[in-house]
């Protein structure tokens, strides 16, 4: 009888703790990752755009409505990224909270065609990384008390990751010479990852991928990448490199692989999470930058 107790306890206790798992959606990959990693097992989290997909120009589908009716909790980058994902939550009849991760960020911002506009991508630099994941803790313990110590566990052990790697890079950047420090992408996806790690990073593109960058624009930077010798020509995974390849064919700076700029890789690929991202990119730039 005691034993039979004990049985119906222990199922009762084990039934408590797989109780379904919050439902979750980030609007990009990097965002749905750290969400990841804060939810564990307890949240299953999805992202509207997709591996290798382009945030600034994406077109909702109809399976995102459903997708997001379906959640209990969103997660957006918010300054400009994706405010597509506003509209889609309110035609969806989604209710529960829509959180902005950047929330209490220091951003910067840009001069655009004459225009001040506000620097989305502020992921690309890790001690930022470590107050979005800040932001999803909190967030989640709203929506799931039961579980809130089990989400600031998570976020300790992950901020801390966070942190050693933000150093680890810190040091290597540090240590390159001053003129091997300039860098061509596509868009400017990495202003905070050049104020935070002491880099020059020049684009064609401005913030947001959609506009065409001019031919006066192209014909500075071609100059400019012949006149200080610069040989970090970088596409991005998830943008439309053509105007790059034009760049590279008129510079005869052979253009490296792509940077993980504003969304992971597929998981098959270096870049599939937000760790592995500031790896492969920080590897794959000190490997151009050193060897000019
Ligand atoms: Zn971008």
């Amino acid at each position: 009888m005691i034993r039979t107790l004990a049985f119906a306890l222990a199922l009762s206790a084990s039934g408590a703790a797989s109780a379904a798992p919050v439902k979750a959606v980030a609007s990009i990959t990097i965002i749905a990752d750290m969400v990841h990693e804060v939810g564990g097992d307890l949240v299953e989290v999805q992202s509207i755009v997709g591996p290798n997909g382009d945030a600034h120009s994406y077109e909702a589908k109809p399976q995102d409505s459903k997708t997001l009716n379906e959640s209990q909790i969103v997660f957006i980058n918010g300054l400009g990224l994706d405010p597509w994902i506003e509209k889609l939550t309110t035609s969806s009849g989604f209710k529960g909270p829509l959180v902005v991760v950047t929330k209490g960020i220091k951003t910067h911002q840009f001069d655009e065609d004459g225009k001040q506009v506000t620097d989305p991508h502020a992921w690309q630099d890790l001690s930022n990384g470590q107050i979005y994941v800040t932001n999803i803790a909190k967030a989640l313990c709203e929506v799931d008390t039961a579980d809130c110590a089990s989400f600031n566990d998570n976020a300790t052990a992950y901020k801390a990751k966070l942190a050693a790697l933000d150093a680890d890079i810190k040091a290597k950047f540090a240590a390159l010479p001053a003129a091997n420090r300039q860098v061509i992408t596509t868009h400017d996806a990495f202003g905070y990852f050049a104020k935070a790690y002491g880099l020059r990073f020049l684009a064609p593109e401005g913030f947001a991928t959609e506009a065409e960058p001019s031919a006066a624009a192209i014909a500075k930077l071609v100059r400019q990448i012949k006149h200080d010798n610069i040989t970090a020509l970088f596409f991005e995974n998830m943008s439309d490199n053509r105007v790059i390849e034009a760049i590279a064919a008129e510079t005869g700076v052979r253009a490296g692989p792509p940077l993980y700029a504003d969304a992971l890789s597929n998981p098959d690929e270096p870049g599939a999470t937000y760790l592995a991202m500031f790896k492969y990119n920080t590897d794959t730039l000190l490997k151009a930058l050193a060897g000019k």
